[in-house]
């Protein structure tokens, strides 16, 4: 139970367990649905959230499905491809791990008759029928709102740890901290650096030197996930300044929600995978049978030049006041935070 102490979540919920449930749904045939995540090393949430979430709709409407992960792995991703086309999905959705290769599993889909979903990432220069994420620059702002609020509007010097440079969502999330962060002139961008594949081991050691590099005079971090900002958060540690400069992070995984409630990160975003995924699950069912799925709008591909029909989720931002939220959208069972704490 240590590690919750402090924060507004009731307490009273740990050790409880409990698992939203959720309604029946249609049993009509819609062939099989192929996904294929990213990897492990970027953050959690692919096979902690978004596969149980994703294994639970597709359950839930009847379908059947096959779930696997890439690994990180550009390669591996097409060759799974392949086999699931080869198995006969009606619909593949993918996370891509960089677009030019997203978009040739695309490609070869489509000559195959088989439609496609980009989950999470949009594939520039894809061929997607639909996208289905959330709203990425909105996560971004939200994520610069939250550091600024933590900051206050005294004078502080931020570094900047951006994800992916082949991920077009860390380019939005970046993009969209920047448009609240750079409008405060008391800041100062001190550095900033990506973490190729957003990997949590190579975050590390890019904090360390970028930390170094300004002489550990920073007041404020914007990490891009709760992954990259575990990295910033154990090197503050090794130089005694976790908690007293706020870091940012997304996911809203177990060690990001716990850093928050320790005091050692800011904010996190709240992207719930219960509602990411049955988006995903009722798009696919409707495109196996022939039918559109229902889109909130479109989005701008240049490098494609076309516009992607969507679906575009509202993240939530999350602090220490509102880590109930969490629990409540069906994503974590309050007791989850209580574990390895
Ligand atoms: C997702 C984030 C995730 C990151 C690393 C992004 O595309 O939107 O939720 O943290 O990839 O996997």
């Amino acid at each position: 139970l240590v590690g919750i102490m402090g924060a507004s979540l009731a307490l009273s919920a740990c050790g409880g367990s409990s698992d939203g449930s959720d309604g029946g749904g249609s049993k009509d045939k819609a062939g099989k649905i192929g996904v294929i995540l990213p990897d492990t090393k970027s953050s959690v949430r692919w096979e902690s959230a978004d596969r149980p979430a994703l294994e639970k709709a597709f359950k839930a409407a009847g379908v059947k499905y096959d779930i696997q992960n890439a690994e990180g792995d550009a390669d591996k991703m097409a060759t799974i491809a392949d086999g699931m086309i080869t198995d006969g999905v009606t619909v593949l959705a993918i996370v891509n791990l960089d677009s030019d290769s997203g978009a040739a599993i695309e490609a070869k889909a489509a000559k195959q008759g088989v439609k496609t979903i980009d989950y999470d990432r949009l594939t520039l220069g894809g061929s997607a029928d639909v996208y289905i994420s959330y709203d990425n620059s909105k996560v971004g702002a939200l994520q610069g709102e939250g550091l600024a609020k933590c900051l206050g509007d005294k004078p502080a010097n931020i570094i900047y740890l951006n994800g992916s440079p082949t991920d077009n969502n860390a380019t939005l999330f970046s993009q969209g901290a920047h448009s609240v962060l750079d409008k405060i002139s008391n800041y100062k961008n001190v550095a900033e650096q990506a973490v190729p594949d957003w990997d949590n081991d190579k975050a590390v050691t890019i904090f360390e030197q970028l930390y170094t590099r300004v002489d550990g005079k920073v007041d404020g971090v914007y990490a891009a996930n709760d992954g990259l900002a575990g990295g910033v958060i154990s090197i503050l540690k090794k130089n005694g300044q976790n908690g007293k400069v706020p870091v940012t992070g997304q996911d809203a995984t177990v060690e990001g929600l716990q850093n928050i409630l320790t005091g050692d990160q800011c904010m996190t975003i709240q992207k719930s995978a219960t509602g990411q995924a049955g988006a995903l699950a009722k798009a696919a069912i409707a495109m196996a049978k022939g039918d559109k799925p229902e889109t909130t709008g479109t989005v701008k591909d240049d490098t494609g030049k076309r516009d992607v029909p969507a679906i575009l989720l509202d993240p939530v931002a999350i602090d220490k006041s509102n880590v109930k939220a969490v629990i409540d959208a069906g994503d974590m069972k309050a007791s989850d935070l209580c574990t390895g704490a």
